[in-house]
């Protein structure tokens, strides 16, 4: 469907604005589709990135891809948008979605020429998209233990082998577990779960430690370096004596006025001392430095310290121990102090690190691998991992896939478009063809024929129901719940709401300036006199 300049030449220069737009918007979205159309299912190329300073990154992900590609139109950029959307929220589906965007643009743009009007056409997305949500809750199934591993492997399809990809699945599951119950933002997961990379052992050595670990060791040695339970201290901030800001002003003739700041100074480190000793504590972290002058006192009051900490890693330890982050040591109140279950040091290649547990939902996963990339690769494949397997736990229900949950849609799509009247039925049948672009480029990429693929689809699709689907490794069409090809629901109904939205916004644009013609009239009766 090549848009010629020409076609774009009417009379009514409202509507030529209208229409060049349209044009312009749909042509910038087909070609960032086509950047990164290439890389969708297990057998998608890998792209090779290189930034500004020469620096390379290989990877088979529509997002990355994206994400590193400088790009100046607004459409694509609103898909850029779209995909990282998806990244956020569904962790997973990012080609597909931007995939679906590119198409139903297309397709929006073929009915805009043979006399839809942009309005029309979004109610018929819309009713598509509707429609498709109701259909997928309807196909969906419950996932047992082994299709939630199934699942989150076949995220990782492509990226990392198969064995990484399967430890990495184990961790994420274990972690998802734990993690059930928790409510939060998009990033619970990543917040609720660090990542630590450690240069020894294989990657398959990976673990999941139920506590906080980092590369940290107590400032004092001579205080105790492991406890079963206590109290703990979480500080944002420093632990320092009364600032000295008004140094500059005071006329310093008396050795006296230094001396007596220099007492005020040491009595209200005491202070803050003595009130973590009140209330029992014996560990203290505190994400900037500790002053000198402290160290001595911490120690007599038999609290090990540590310092310099990263602000999520003390938000992990709150979580872990119920302690509230104080700012100011000055107002401690029992009520911010938490509780530990153990602590304790050891040491991995010949660094400290520092375990802390309790009773809180906050983890640490060990990447362990011998080289930077080995580790860079298992963390990356870890995030990805528990991302979807966060999801998963708490929407456990899962979608035929290898394209099969795409081909269903659209056989009933065109079915249903029959019981609307009008040409929002144009729409949603648009809708239903822009569906196929999945199994179509799973096809491609696979080196298969792409339509014999969908008419073969279909067709078993009729007798056999809607799990039949395309298996790109065997390159044949088969019952893909056998093969343990899925996707999990959130990640399709994601995809598809995503898309709908962002080719929704890109028309309303269209709308917009096209605002002076009636919907019911058709947009392009001159469309065969011009050509
Ligand atoms: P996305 O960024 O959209 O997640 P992927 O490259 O991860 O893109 O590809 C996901 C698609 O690949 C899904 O439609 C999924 O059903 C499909 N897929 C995964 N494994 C297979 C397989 N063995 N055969 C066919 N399709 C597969
Ligand atoms: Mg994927």
């Amino acid at each position: 469907m090549v848009e010629s300049e020409h076609d774009v030449a009417l009379q009514d220069t409202d509507r030529i604005e209208g229409r060049s737009a349209l044009v312009n918007n749909v042509n910038a979205a087909i070609a960032l589709a086509g950047a990164i159309r290439s890389t969708l299912g297990p057998r998608g190329a890998d792209k090779m990135l290189v930034d500004e300073n020469g620096s390379v990154l290989v990877t088979n992900d529509g997002v990355t891809v994206l994400e590193t590609a400088k790009v100046e139109h607004p459409t694509a950029n609103l898909l850029i948008a779209t995909s990282s959307a998806q990244d956020r929220v569904a962790r997973d589906g990012t080609t597909t979605s931007v995939l679906l965007t590119a198409e139903l643009l297309r397709n929006a743009l073929e009915l805009s020429r043979i006399g839809v009007h942009p309005s029309l056409i979004m109610k018929g997305y819309q009713l598509a998209c509707e429609e498709s949500m109701k259909q997928i809750e309807m196909i969906a199934r419950d996932a047992d233990d082994k299709q939630m591993k199934d699942v989150i492997s076949t995220t990782l399809a492509g990226k990392v082998d198969s064995s990484l990809a399967g430890k990495m699945t184990e961790l994420a599951l274990e972690a998802a577990n734990i993690l059930s119950s928790i409510e939060g933002s998009d990033d619970v997961e990543k917040i609720r779960v660090k990542r630590l990379q450690i240069s020894s052992g294989k990657a398959s050595d990976s673990e999941l430690v139920r506590g906080l670990v980092v590369r940290k060791k107590r400032l004092d040695s001579s205080t105790p370096k492991d406890s079963e339970t206590g109290r703990i201290v979480v500080l944002d901030g420093g632990f320092e004596p009364l600032s000295l800001e008004l140094d500059a002003q005071i006329e310093i003739n008396d050795t006296g006025v230094i001396s007596g700041f220099q007492k005020r100074k040491t009595t209200h480190l005491e202070r803050m001392v003595k009130s973590l000793k009140d209330n029992a504590v014996d560990l203290l972290c505190v994400r900037d430095g500790i002053s000198d002058e402290a160290i001595p006192m911490l120690r007599d009051a038999g609290i090990t310290s540590y310092r310099r900490f990263e602000r999520e890693d003390l938000e992990r330890i709150c979580i872990l121990t119920g302690s509230s982050m104080i700012r100011d040591m000055n107002r401690l109140k029992k009520s911010d102090t938490g509780s530990y279950l153990s602590r304790f040091e050891t040491k991995i290649n010949d660094t400290w690190h520092l375990t802390i547990e309790g009773e809180g939902e906050a983890m640490t996963a060990i990447i362990k691998g011998t080289t930077p990339i080995i580790r860079e690769e298992s963390e990356r494949a870890f995030d990805d991992a528990l991302g979807v397997a966060f999801r998963l736990v708490n929407n456990p229900f899962i979608l035929p896939g290898g394209g099969a949950t795409q081909i269903h849609l659209a056989r009933h799509l065109r079915a249903y478009s029959t019981s609307q009247r009008g040409r929002e039925q144009l729409a949603i049948e648009g809708f239903a063809d822009a569906l196929e672009i999945i199994p179509r480029v799973l096809s491609e990429n696979a080196g298969l024929d792409p339509i014999d693929n969908i008419l073969a689809l279909s067709a078993q699709q009729s007798e056999k129901g809607e799990w039949i689907g395309l298996d790109v490794m065997s390159g044949k069409i088969c019952d893909v719940s056998k093969s343990g090809i899925h996707d999990p629901l959130f990640v399709s109904s994601q995809a598809i709401i995503g898309a709908t939205e962002a080719a929704i916004s890109v028309l309303r644009i269209d709308d917009v300036l096209w605002a002076k013609v009636e919907p019911s009239t058709p947009d392009w009766n001159h469309s065969e006199d011009e050509d």
